[in-house]
């Protein structure tokens, strides 16, 4: 039986159907559409060994880099470094491997090889990639009844897709707030599936009736030595209803590799038990994830909107909030002088047409949403440090909306401001994760030594912010780990 080469194996597919892989050229995937290493690809192919092989190297190894020792240089562009608010003169940038190497007013020489690919910025904008830092991976797309009754290889191909989406509205790296997103993340630092560098937290963990909570009532009471419900055999969220319950759960997500670790302090607006004023953990389980963290050499953030539940979470060591719109003054205050993030966003308002009217969920989020406007001058008041996240879940129809979500932040910040924190701020609260960060190196920054995550944005994103509600037009190149997914100046 003869085989016909081109219709082979996972690299010949990626080749012929995928734009993203398409335009890496000079890559390991470029030599391989040259024929070089068909036959041994093939043969590897045939004997299982190959896929199984570099699955088994990247676990061992961690975040491939994919990018090996190829130069890029970007020449004549101004650059947005993620912290200043203003635009570089013309410069010339330097990528080697995964890295800024250099950067540089003067023309950066180059050995012309074909190794090293040439990029004429004619003076556009080069800034650092984007940071969500609320993010669920697995759940963008999917409908809560889709998540608890669909099939699972669907959903993690749903979520491939949305990943590679998500990659192409240049949001580089995200800080996955809950769900199964290991699996996901391993193919993307494989190469497998195009994608953000993600930051797990694996499954959220919640107490019984908490938000994230998803079972039916006919599911109580929980008994010990019972199966789990289906939302906890995904791996999406845990219940743990004792101290020694959350420490269980946080360890388990720690052996899968979270980078940091998620509870529900409180209610939330689609959980179908929870009421928005409900503390859920007491504070010795809330202390109980905070050492099981720390003792890993990493840091806890929940989810909590209420002044009780921030307070009690903060005693309890949690060193991030997320949400946090109902919090007070005195909250406020106290998030500052304990040095603690607030990680927020302002949901948008069509969010609250997902319930139907005269719901209690939509009730839930009308309230939540009243309270976008006080948190943020509450954050600006007390000099909070506040993250960016945008909590897209269950709305396919949102996502292509990231970038508006982040532009609509100038109702309280400078344009500036705005992008310094989905940049360089977002990226110091991703530092906390210590020796569990998957990607050590700066991230969020344009400068020397830096992890080579890059947009070219065809006009000046200060000046005119919503270039980046339209990443398709105006985002001409996207690279992540040195690695071009975009290259729109490619003729
Ligand atoms: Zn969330």
């Amino acid at each position: 039986m003869s085989l016909s080469l081109p219709q082979m194996g996972p690299v010949a597919a990626v080749d012929a159907t995928c734009p993203v892989f398409a335009s890496f050229g000079l890559t390991t995937i470029g030599k391989l559409r040259r024929g070089q290493y068909r036959p041994l690809v093939l043969a590897a192919l045939l004997a299982g060994l190959c896929l199984a092989g570099q699955a088994q190297e990247a676990q061992r190894a961690g975040p491939a880099t994919l990018s090996g020792g190829a130069v890029t240089l970007f020449q004549n562009v101004r650059i947005f470094d993620g912290k200043s608010s203003t635009l570089s003169g013309p410069r010339n940038v330097l990528v080697r491997g995964n890295q800024i190497e250099r950067i540089s007013t003067a023309p950066i020489p180059t050995d012309r090889s074909a190794t090293t690919m040439l990029i004429d910025g004619g003076g556009r904008t080069l800034m650092p990639g984007l940071i969500d830092m609320h993010w669920h991976t697995m759940l963008v797309r999917p409908t809560p009844a889709a998540l608890l009754a669909g099939d699972v290889g669907h959903l993690n191909l749903v979520a491939g897709a949305e990943a590679t989406a998500t990659l192409m509205r240049g949001f580089t790296t995200v800080r996955d707030m809950g769900g199964p997103a290991f699996g996901l993340k391993r193919a993307i630092d494989e190469g497998t599936v195009a994608g953000p560098r993600i930051f797990p937290s694996g499954a959220i963990i919640t107490v019984t009736s908490g938000h994230g909570d998803f079972r039916q009532p006919f599911e109580v009471p929980r008994m010990l030595g019972a199966p789990q419900s289906r939302g906890e055999l995904l791996g999406a969220a845990m219940i743990a209803d004792s101290p020694d319950e959350v420490r269980v759960r946080v360890r388990e997500q720690l052996l899968q590799g979270a980078s940091q670790i998620k509870l529900t302090a409180g209610g939330g607006v689609a959980s179908p038990h929870s009421p928005l004023d409900a503390s859920t953990f007491t504070e010795a389980e809330l202390r109980a994830a905070v050492e099981a963290a720390e003792n890993w050499g990493t840091y806890v953030t929940v989810h909590a909107y209420t002044p009780v539940s921030i307070q009690r979470a903060i005693a309890a060591g949690v060193k991030c909030i997320e949400h946090g719109h109902l919090m007070d003054e005195a909250t406020a205050k106290l998030i500052a002088d304990k040095g603690i993030w607030l990680s927020t966003q302002a949901f948008p308002d069509e969010l609250a047409n997902a319930f139907p009217p005269g719901s209690l969920e939509r009730a839930k989020a009308l309230e939540v949403f009243a309270g976008t406007d006080r948190t943020y001058a509450l954050a600006k008041k007390y000099k909070i440090k506040t993250a960016f996240g945008t909590d897209i879940l269950f709305s396919p129809g949102l996502a292509p909306r990231h970038g508006e979500l982040l532009a609509k932040l100038v109702r309280w910040y400078s344009p500036a401001e705005v992008l310094v924190m989905a940049t360089s701020t977002n990226a110091q609260l991703l530092a906390l994760s210590g020796k569990r960060n998957p990607y050590p190196g700066p991230l969020g920054v344009v400068e020397e030594g830096a992890l080579a995550d890059l947009l070219l944005v065809d006009g000046d994103p200060i000046a005119n912010i919503k270039l980046i509600e339209d990443p398709e037009k105006n985002l001409l190149v996207i690279m992540k780990d040195g690695r071009i997914y975009k290259n729109a100046l490619r003729k």
